[in-house]
């Protein structure tokens, strides 16, 4: 299968979720027509990349469905230069496409995304996807418990959990800055509800729910199990 049909692929993908009404926004679509989502499955997945659902990874983890990532990026409406973090960074995609929109490689800003995984071989296998991509310069990945926030403690415009949550993690409410938005999957471990968490710039706090989801549960401390 060569780049060229990969590249096909991805259009009719992106073709398929702008006329469901999914993708809306000019720089997420321009994320996901830049980010080759075949070098994010394992190698044995790369004909089924284009589909829209996950796909198995590492460590009984899966990397989100096309539609999914679309519905979070256009929620979380990344501007520009903003600082991202992502609390489960599993193969790296998700973060990849929200590196492109907050620093998009024909017109670099100072935004970038860490992303935190609690899997260090996760974290390896992302950061090898994301190296020959050449997204390493804008996504920062770093093995740690991310219900309990980022190993910096500095504040993030936007945070994007991609396991599901027991309920809101306070310290993720707390890095989120003023203002700044969060989506995040809170339920059971079997279907949750994607909530968006928005901080206006006084630092109140409003939730909206966006509709059901169903993701991997969210491990460690404030999530629904200690690795
Ligand atoms: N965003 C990913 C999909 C992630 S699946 C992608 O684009 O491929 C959810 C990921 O969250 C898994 O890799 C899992 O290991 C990780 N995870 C679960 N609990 C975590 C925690 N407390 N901190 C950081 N990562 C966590």
């Amino acid at each position: 299968m060569g780049r060229k049909s990969f590249r096909e692929k991805r259009r009719e993908l992106v073709r398929k979720l702008i006329s469901d009404g999914i993708l809306r926004t000019p720089g997420v679509i321009r994320a996901f027509l830049a980010v080759p989502r075949e070098e994010f499955v394992l190698p044995e997945y790369r004909d089924s990349a284009y589909g829209d659902y996950p796909l198995p990874i590492l460590k009984n983890q899966t990397i989100s469905a096309p539609h999914m990532c679309a519905i979070m990026c256009e929620a979380l409406g990344i501007e520009p230069g903003n600082k991202v973090l992502e609390v489960g960074t599993g193969s790296g995609y998700h973060a990849a496409l929200c590196a492109e929109i907050t620093c998009p490689s024909r017109k670099r800003t100072e935004g970038y995304v860490l992303s935190v995984e609690i899997y260090e071989e996760l974290a390896e296998f992302a950061k090898e996807n994301l190296e020959r991509t050449g997204y390493d310069d804008r996504v920062f990945v770093v093995v740690y418990d991310g219900s309990q926030g980022a190993p910096t403690g500095e504040e993030f415009d936007r945070i994007l959990v991609t396991a599901a949550a027991p309920r809101v993690p306070q310290p993720l409410v707390e890095l989120l800055a003023a203002p700044g938005k969060m989506v995040i999957p809170v339920g059971t471990g079997f279907f949750q509800g994607l909530v968006l968490v928005e901080k206006d710039e006084q630092g109140n706090v409003a939730r909206r729910d966006l509709g059901g989801c169903v993701f991997v549960p969210l491990r460690g401390k404030y999530g629904y199990r200690r690795i």
